[in-house]
């Protein structure tokens, strides 16, 4: 079976190996070593590879590449829905109960989801932020929305919120519970007893949230 990777070269001495949390394996190589090499070393370590794909493996293998298809399925505030690639001249995405592109936008149709993904979290995130900062009577000075790695939002001392876009694909209440949790941050920095009291108050249906997120997070995540 053959090993697919993406390859970046650094000024690091020795080759090496991770991988991601959709299972996509990136190497990282001293500046220079022969391709040859790189794949003597990936073959040395190809059972040390497949092991680690598969204790990863909690969610669904995402590897194919990411064409886009007719029939896949997209979350949207905790729901699915169809994509349905169609033959009608559409401008970007239209969304009601299914989302539709235009096939003759299919080779852009991650780009169109993924902007019309971003607008809506932007808005809606934006929304809540002032109506919750109003009901904890806190002033966030900015606030940011993108992707971020390994969090769903973070509070800095600067008082910036950043929201992570994916977010927009879960439950109203998993939104509102991230919100509130980093907006309490501006009040309690710790996850003190009187930090939950303050997040319980907003969003009763926290702890629904918290699992929710632990038990759907890795659909969130993935990429478009
Ligand atoms: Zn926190």
């Amino acid at each position: 079976m053959k090993i697919d990777y993406t390859i970046k070269y650094s000024n690091r001495k020795t080759l090496n190996i991770t991988i991601d949390r959709n299972n996509k394996i990136h190497l990282t190589a001293p500046k220079g070593m022969p391709a040859s090499d790189i794949n003597a070393v990936v073959e040395k370590k190809k059972l040390w590879i497949f092991n680690k794909l598969k204790t990863k493996t909690k969610y669904p293998l995402d590897t194919k590449s990411k064409e886009t298809v007719s029939g896949e399925s997209l979350m949207y505030l905790g729901h699915k829905y169809k994509l349905i690639l169609s033959n009608d001249i559409i401008e970007g995405v239209i969304f009601s109960n299914k989302f539709t592109v235009s096939i003759l936008n299919k080779s852009e149709a991650q780009e169109l989801l993924y902007n019309w993904y971003l607008s809506q979290a932007k808005k809606l995130f934006q929304e809540k932020v002032e109506l919750y900062s109003i009901t904890l009577g806190v002033n966030p000075v900015k606030v940011v929305i993108r992707n971020l790695k390994y969090s769903w939002g973070s509070c800095s001392p600067n008082k910036t919120i950043t929201l992570n876009w994916k977010l927009i694909r879960a439950p109203i209440y998993v939104i509102n519970y991230i919100i509130v949790h980093e907006l309490a941050h501006l009040i309690e920095l710790n996850h003190s007893a009187e930090f939950w009291n303050i997040v319980g108050v907003q969003v009763p249906e926290y702890n629904k949230a918290k699992r929710w997120l632990k038990e759907n997070g890795g659909m969130l995540e993935e990429e478009l």
